[in-house]
């Protein structure tokens, strides 16, 4: 017997998850989602899967998936000063009791391909091209209304619409995202034997690394200081890109001299971060994942903890037949979470732009911290 019906709006990675998660508890779901095709984040870039996010993966069976298509490394990472000679290990963690590793790498099409198969493998439905443009919430559940004209009445609708989410009014008003003033350039590369672990390079103006995301694939970033609406036309990329990365050697040398010569295959992104007040929810609506709580890339976890999210959510709502005690119950065990890692982001970014400001700052040990918390339970 079904539990109740829920709309999940954004089939990103939280979205999918949330619905695996919650069809396994017993609840009907659909998912809307405004992009065309199940390709709607950013396309042909890879993910960083921290264990915690193995092991969430792991609970709506998609990490062993991730494993056969992805990288699977020994140890979380590696840093390298400028010239590419060896600062120190990186050595990262595994979920007590687990096979996992410290780290999966995978291309985000392969990670969407894998979410999706399982979502319609345990019942949910996706809408793609759909969106809604009212919700009114009351006690019988929220009645919604799509950008089609249709109307329906579900019992709960969950926010997973990223960023710049528009069910984040419904819930906690109006509310921007934060620029870090760090922005990322990434470029997909052939896997060299080295990479086989996140590598840092650390430049004078920005952090240059390499992630592994398949057995031959890897790929390269560098995230840099970056004025705010700084304009940056696509053909002018990659001039722009080698030039930043002109002090490098080792790996950073080789891929500016022989990887950047493509503007269609250089993916640009500004940093942005949001830690939302609690609670996360108010009445038959809540939010999850970048809604509440966008994460910089600088540990791997944005991802991760929209995942987390979701597996929380179903949990409680599985577990309470009072949604109140169970929205209740999921902002309080994300809440924290969220917004160390949240904090720890900003403060590492904060660390490279202007090290003399951060005196003392270590983020490599900060970085460890953040991963033991990790692999606590959730
Ligand atoms: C450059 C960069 C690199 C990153 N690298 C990593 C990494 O290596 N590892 C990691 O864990 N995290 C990483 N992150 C963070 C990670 O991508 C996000 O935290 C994660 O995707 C959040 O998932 P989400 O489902 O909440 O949101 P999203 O992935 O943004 O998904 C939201 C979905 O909702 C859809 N949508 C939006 N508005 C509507 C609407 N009105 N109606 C219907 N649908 C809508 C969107 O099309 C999208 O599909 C990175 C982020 C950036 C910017």
């Amino acid at each position: 017997m079904s539990r109740g019906s829920v709309l999940i709006v954004g089939g990103g990675i939280g979205g999918l998850s949330t619905a695996i998660a919650l069809r396994n508890v017993g609840y009907d779901v659909n998912v809307v989602e405004i992009q065309e095709d199940l390709h709607s984040s950013v396309f042909g870039v890879g993910i960083i899967q921290p264990m915690n996010a193995l092991r969430a993966l792991d609970a709506i069976g998609c990490a062993q998936p991730c494993l056969d298509v992805g990288f699977a490394a020994p140890a979380w990472g590696r840093m390298l000063d400028v010239d590419g000679g060896f600062i120190c290990d990186m050595p990262g963690t595994r979920v007590p009791g687990s096979d996992l590793p410290p780290m999966n790498g995978v291309t985000r099409p392969q990670l969407h391909k894998i979410l999706t198969g399982k979502a319609l493998e345990v019942g949910a439905t996706i809408e793609y091209g759909k969106t809604f443009t009212e919700l009114s919430d009351g006690p019988g559940g929220v009645e919604v209304v799509y950008i089609d004209g249709t109307r329906n009445t579900v019992d709960f609708v969950v926010g997973a619409d990223g960023v710049y989410s528009k069910v984040r009014p419904y819930v906690l008003g109006e509310m921007k995202p934060v620029y870090l003033g760090q922005s990322a350039f990434r470029v997909n590369i052939p896997r060299l034997p080295e990479i086989d672990r996140i590598i840092l390079q650390k430049g004078p103006e920005g952090m240059a690394g390499f992630v592994p995301i398949g057995p031959d694939l890897a790929y390269f970033f560098y995230n840099t200081t970056w004025a705010e609406g700084r304009w940056l036309e696509q053909a002018d990329m990659p001039a722009v890109l080698r030039e930043m990365l002109a002090p490098f050697g080792g790996m950073t040398a080789e891929v500016r001299d022989h990887h950047i010569d493509d503007p269609a295959g250089l993916v640009f992104r500004p940093e942005e971060w949001l830690i939302a007040p609690a609670p996360w929810h108010r009445g038959r609506i809540v939010l999850i994942g970048d809604a509440v709580h966008a994460v910089t890339p600088h540990l791997g976890q944005g991802a991760a903890q929209a995942i987390e999210d979701g597996i929380v959510l179903a949990d409680a709502l599985g577990k309470h037949d009072d949604h109140e005690a169970a929205f209740t119950e999921y902002t309080g065990r994300r809440y924290d979470r969220c917004k160390l890692i949240v904090e720890t982001c900003v403060n590492i970014a904060r660390w490279e732009m202007d090290p003399a400001a951060m005196e003392g700052y270590d983020n490599t040990a900060e970085t460890q911290h953040v991963l033991e918390e990790m692999v606590q339970p959730i």
